[in-house]
C-alpha cells in the first residue's frame, strides 16, 4: 500500500481541467472536466493515509476519505465507490458543489508544506465512473413494510431521508411544490456548478427504488394544497425538509424601484430558462445588455454574478461591504467570477437606489474594517464623506434567507420554533415537539450547505426508523393485549 500512497512529495497537485473563461461565458455547462483514470489514480496516491484523517473529521458525513483514496490509487474503483457511497447518498453532488476548501481539503494534513489532496475531484471521478460502469443501483428494500412516511420537500435533506427510509422498506411519499425534485440543487444552484441531468439521473434511481413523488403539490392551507393536518393523518411519520426561502430585504430609499430584484427569483428563472420553461421574450429577470450590480458576498451572490455574465450583461459588479479576506463566499468562486469578467467592489455598501421608476444608479458608501465582530469576522464602519454613484440597470439583492413561518402557513401554532424561526428539534434526534414529526436541512439549521442537508436527511431517517419500530411494537403489543382480554371475556 505505502508504495502506491504518500506520493505527495513527488506528485504535484493537479485539478481537473477548467474550461477556458471565454468559452465558459457563453454557456451554462459545468466548468470543470472530469479526471481521466490515470490522473485520478495519481492524485489519489498523494494521500498520506493519516492515522487521524482530518479530512474525514471535517466532513459533515464523516466520509471514509483515506480508504476510498487508497482504493482509487490501487485501481479498485468499484470498491472505492462502495466505500464512498456507504456514507453519502449523493456523492456525485457533493463532488461538485461541496466547498472542499472549507471542509475536507481545507483540513488535509499535507497542506502544511504541500498542496492538499484533490478530494472533491477524485470523489466526482469515482462516482461518475461508477455510473458509467453501471455499478450505481437503486437501494431496493429487502422487505416491504406497511408503515408510510411523508417527506415535505424534495431538496437534498428530503431526498437523503427518502432514500434511507425506502431502503428499510417503508412506503415513502415525497411532496414538493415544484415540478422537479432537487430543491435548490435544481432551482438555486446554476448548471455551471451542477448540471441538471445529474439530478434527473438520481430522480430515475429514486423512482426505481419505489419512492413515490407527489410533485406540484404544496403542503399548506388553501385551494389546491394538502393541509399539514391531513398529511399527518395519512402517514405514520412526517419529515419536514422545506428549506428556507424568505429573502432578506434591504431597507434603503428607492429599494422598491423596478429593476431591484431578489437573487433567488433571478436564479430560479435562469434555471427554468435552462429547461426552456421560460420564454426568451420574458426579460424582466434577465441581464442581457444591462449594467448589473449584485449586492452580497456569499455563494448566492457569486452564482448571480456568474449567471449575469452568461446572460450577456453589459457589465457585472459585485458590491460587498467587507474585503476579499472577510467575505463568506468561497475564494475559489471569486477567482472563477473574476476570470469570467466580474468586477468586485470591496468595502462598499449601498445607501440609496436612484431612478424615476426604473433603477438607474446606486449611491454607495466606502467602508473600512474595524475590530473582530461577534461572528468572528471583522466589523466595518463608513469612511466619512466617501460616497459615490454607480450606474445600474439591474440590481440583484443576495443578502441571505430566513425561514418561512410554517406555524402560521400550516396552521400548527403548537410546532416548536427557535428564536430565528427555524424548526426546533431534539439535538441529534431530529424530532420536533410534535409526536411523529421530524425535521432537518435548512429549515432547522438556517441557510447552510448541501452536505449538511444530506447528513440531516440520513440521520433523521435513522431516528424515524427507531420511532416507527417502537410504534409498531407498541401497536402489536396493544392488539395482542386486546385479543387476550377478549378471549378471557368469552
Ligand atoms: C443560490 C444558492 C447556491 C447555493 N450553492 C451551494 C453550493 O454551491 N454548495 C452547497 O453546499 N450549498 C449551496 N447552497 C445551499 C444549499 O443549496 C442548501 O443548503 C440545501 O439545498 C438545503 O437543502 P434542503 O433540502 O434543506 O432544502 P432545499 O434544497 O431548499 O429544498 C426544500 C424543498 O422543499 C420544497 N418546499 C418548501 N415548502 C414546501 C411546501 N409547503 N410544500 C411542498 N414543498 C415545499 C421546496 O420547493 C424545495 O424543493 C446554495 C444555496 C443557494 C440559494
Ligand atoms: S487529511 Fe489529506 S493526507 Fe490525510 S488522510 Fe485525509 S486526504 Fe489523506
Amino acid at each position: 500500500m505505502v508504495e502506491r500512497m504518500l506520493q505527495f512529495v513527488s506528485v504535484p497537485q493537479e485539478m481537473p481541467q477548467k474550461r477556458d473563461a471565454d468559452a465558459r461565458r457563453r454557456d451554462f455547462a459545468e466548468i470543470y472536466k472530469n479526471f481521466a483514470l490515470k490522473q485520478a489514480e495519481r492524485q489519489a496516491s498523494r494521500c498520506s493515509q493519516c492515522g487521524v484523517p482530518f479530512c474525514s473529521v471535517h466532513c459533515p458525513l464523516g466520509n471514509n476519505i483515506p480508504d476510498w483514496l487508497m482504493l482509487t490509487a490501487e485501481g479498485r474503483l468499484e470498491e472505492a465507490y462502495a466505500v464512498s457511497s456507504a456514507t453519502n447518498s449523493f456523492p456525485e453532488i457533493c463532488g461538485r458543489v461541496c466547498p472542499q476548501d472549507r471542509l475536507c481539503e481545507g483540513n488535509c494534513v499535507i497542506q502544511k508544506g504541500f498542496e492538499s489532496v484533490t478530494i472533491g475531484a477524485v470523489e466526482k471521478f469515482v462516482t461518475e465512473n461508477a455510473f458509467a460502469e453501471g455499478w450505481v443501483k437503486p437501494r431496493l428494500p429487502r422487505v416491504e413494510l406497511a408503515q408510510s412516511v411523508a417527506i415535505i420537500g424534495a431538496g437534498p435533506a428530503g431526498l437523503a431521508a427518502a432514500e434511507r427510509l425506502r431502503a428499510r422498506g417503508y412506503q415513502v411519499h415525497v411532496y414538493d411544490r415544484h415540478d422537479r425534485i432537487g430543491g435548490l440543487l435544481v432551482y438555486g444552484i446554476p448548471s455551471f456548478k451542477l448540471e441538471k441531468d445529474i439530478i434527473a439521473r438520481r430522480h430515475d434511481l429514486l423512482v426505481r427504488q419505489g419512492i413515490q413523488f407527489h410533485l406540484k403539490t404544496e403542503i399548506g392551507e388553501g385551494e389546491g394544497r394538502i393541509s399539514f393536518a391531513a398529511l399527518r393523518d395519512q402517514h405514520d411519520a412526517v419529515f419536514i425538509a422545506t428549506g428556507v426561502y424568505q429573502s432578506r430585504d434591504i431597507a434603503l430609499p428607492g429599494a422598491a424601484r423596478a429593476g431591484v430584484i431578489q437573487a433567488l427569483a433571478y436564479l430560479t428563472e435562469s434555471n427554468k430558462r435552462g429547461y426552456h420553461d421560460v420564454p426568451d421574450t420574458e426579460t424582466t429577470l434577465h441581464a442581457r445588455d444591462r449594467r448589473v450590480v449584485v449586492i452580497g458576498g456569499g455563494d448566492t451572490a457569486m452564482d448571480c454574478v456568474r449567471t449575469a455574465i452568461r446572460q450577456g450583461a453589459a457589465s457585472v459588479t459585485c458590491l460587498y461591504r467587507r474585503d476579499r479576506v472577510n467575505m463568506p463566499g468561497s475564494a475559489q468562486e471569486v477567482r472563477n467570477a473574476e476570470e469570467e469578467g466580474v468586477t468586485f467592489s470591496w468595502l462598499t455598501t449601498p445607501v440609496e437606489f436612484i431612478g424615476a421608476q426604473q433603477i438607474e444608479a446606486i449611491k454607495v458608501q466606502a467602508m473600512r474594517l474595524g475590530g473582530i465582530g461577534p461572528t468572528g469576522r471583522r466589523d466595518v464602519e463608513p469612511v466619512p464623506g466617501d460616497v459615490q454613484q454607480i450606474q445600474a440597470d439591474l440590481v440583484i439583492l443576495a443578502l441571505g434567507f430566513e425561514p418561512e413561518d410554517l406555524r402560521a402557513d400550516w396552521r400548527v401554532p403548537e410546532l416548536g420554533v427557535t428564536h430565528w424561526g427555524t424548526v426546533q428539534t431534539r439535538p441529534g434526534q431530529y424530532e420536533t415537539n410534535l409526536e411523529g414529526i421530524f425535521a432537518g436541512g435548512d429549515i432547522v439549521r438556517g441557510a447552510s450547505l448541501v452536505v449538511w442537508a444530506i447528513r440531516d436527511g440520513q440521520e433523521a431517517a435513522e431516528s424515524m426508523h427507531a420511532y416507527l419500530k417502537a410504534r409498531d411494537a407498541a401497536e402489536s403489543h396493544a392488539a395482542a393485549a386486546m385479543m387476550k382480554k377478549r378471549r378471557v371475556g368469552e
